[in-house]
């Protein structure tokens, strides 16, 4: 954790004051509203228009030449504002000026929104934080941008700005696959004149199968913004994600991870939606679990969007959020400078980046990828068919279909695995098996890891009753992390074994 990280959060829960007008962005989609500053080698953006600004203790201070946060009469932090971008003074062939079609967001973002009108924005259906199509009574933009035309503004950002990502947004049609189709075009576009890294932003499809299109299209990331994961919070601020289900997202997200790889895909969470930090951090454990990464933002209200008249959470809010979802974030291996573009790699609406710790040396999760899941067979079949011969050709059998299969993950490289799976006598029973390390990796602590994780995940899917069948040579070993013996010991495949029962009060 970075030492401003606590400031930047007080600064985009209470905004800055400015001296003077020229800082500000206004409109567009997401939490759009605000002025960009640069420190720590970073940009982050914070409040500078909403009404809540005027009673902010922070201001900036220009006097001297030099640019500072100011708290009162103390100078906290010196800043730089980003150099006015000179692709902006550009025009495109038809002589639509290019600060029309696309703009810089934090350091290095070429930022657009493809498709500047949203089929949700008639109330009731409109989300009450977004701004999509403010920026079209203003005029400041086109309501649909060209593959040509973000194709110039990419090339000249990047030769001009040394823009370095680009960010492609869009409001949603009807049926769904005509942005997914110009997300794609203008990707194609992109890559072909500025060759930069490309992040798409969409609402989940409606059918599978949409991910490969856009990936053979360029994109390197995707963003499927669920805002909430409470679902009290999301009817009421985004009506029509919520009709589209939860399932709907988590299939979109599972199969975006799987085409784009795990931290490549994101979903953000808007803290001050009435749901509680608790609830915000569990909701981005599951979204990490799945290797998607949690972009928690705090609300940003946008003039002129239905929530304009609010604030954001409070700084101790955030600072407990961020936090928690810091933690999250390194127990399951995802770090912003992995991702490849998009919002994550930008950061700067929120202040996450500030507060992530170094991924932990071995993290566990599900398999996420079908990569994962097949690295994770083949360690089994290394131990149980190859090693110990406990099977012959394979130890694969039909109990696989419906388990969890859970692995450890030791800088990158799939180490280990463990299965569980719900029995079918009763609901809240469940049987792990099939333990299994990579040889290199034994003496590492991930067999230990990995049953411990498993004992988490089984209590978290409400099991009461946690079973394992285990080699008598590894029961010391179960008896160490909780677990108890239950019966006689007895052979199996010839091997001696012994059934024991976890004590899952031991895991949080
Ligand atoms: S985080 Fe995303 S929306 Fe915010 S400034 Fe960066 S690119 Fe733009």
């Amino acid at each position: 954790m970075l030492q401003v990280a606590p400031l930047i959060t007080e600064l985009q829960s209470l905004g800055l004051r400015l001296p003077r007008a020229g800082l500000r962005r206004q409109g567009g989609a997401g939490p759009a509203e605000g002025g960009t500053l640069l420190a720590a080698g970073r940009a982050f953006n914070v409040p500078t228009a909403s009404p809540f600004v005027t009673d902010s203790p922070f201001s900036l201070d220009d006097s001297g030449g030099e640019l500072w946060v100011r708290r009162g009469g103390t100078r906290l932090l010196q800043v730089d504002l980003p150099p006015r971008p000179r692709f902006y003074h550009e025009r495109d062939q038809q002589g639509t000026p290019l600060r029309q079609l696309a703009l810089l967001h934090g350091a290095d973002c070429l930022a657009t929104t493809v498709l500047q009108t949203c089929v949700y924005w008639p109330e009731p259906t409109r989300c009450r934080f977004c701004g999509i199509e403010l920026s079209l009574r203003g005029g400041q933009t086109t309501d649909r941008k060209t593959p040509e035309q973000l194709a110039r503004a990419a090339l000249r950002a990047h030769e001009l700005d040394g823009v370095r990502h680009v960010v492609l947004t869009t409001g949603a049609t009807r049926e769904g696959r005509e942005e997914l189709r110009l997300l794609a075009d203008c990707a194609r576009a992109i890559k072909r004149s500025a060759g930069l890294p490309v992040h798409a932003q969409f609402c989940p499809p409606r059918e599978p199968g949409a991910m490969a299109a856009l990936q053979d299209s360029g994109i390197d990331a995707v963003g499927i913004h669920i805002e909430s994961m409470d679902p009290a919070a999301l009817k009421w601020v985004a009506p029509a994600k919520a009709a589209m289900g939860l399932k709907r997202f988590q299939a979109a997200w599972q199969e975006a991870v799987e085409v784009f790889g795990p931290g490549q895909v994101e979903s953000f969470l808007i803290a001050g939606l009435g749901e509680s930090p608790e609830s915000l951090i569990t909701g981005a454990d599951m979204l990490a679990e799945l290797g998607v990464y949690p972009f928690v933002v705090p609300l940003r209200p946008i003039p002129g969007s239905l929530l304009q008249a609010d604030r954001p959470p409070s700084p101790e809010v955030m600072d407990r959020i961020y936090r928690g979802v810091a933690r999250v974030l390194q127990r399951r291996g995802l770090h912003s400078s992995q991702c490849a573009a998009g919002c994550v790699r930008c950061g700067a609406c929120g202040a996450l980046w500030a507060y992530e710790l170094e991924p932990a040396e071995m993290v566990c999760h599900r398999a996420r990828t079908s990569g994962e899941l097949a690295r994770a067979l083949a360690i089994r079949h290394q131990v149980f068919v190859r090693e110990q011969g406990i099977v012959k050709r394979t130890d694969q059998d039909q109990e696989d279909r419906r388990s969890i299969h859970l692995v450890a993950e030791h800088q990158g490289e799939i180490v280990g695995t463990v299965r569980v799976f719900q029995t079918r006598e009763g609901r809240n029973q469940w049987v792990g098996g099939r333990l299994a390390v990579a040889r290199e990796h034994r003496s590492s602590g991930a067999g230990q890891l990995l049953v411990r994780y498993a004992m988490l995940t089984v209590k978290r899917e409400g099991c009461t009753r946690f079973l394992a069948t285990v080699q008598q040579k590894n029961v010391p070993f179960f008896q160490y992390i909780g677990w108890r013996k239950e019966g006689e010991p007895f052979d199996l495949h010839d091997w001696p074994h012994q059934l024991m029962v976890a004590d899952l009060d031991r895991v949080e």
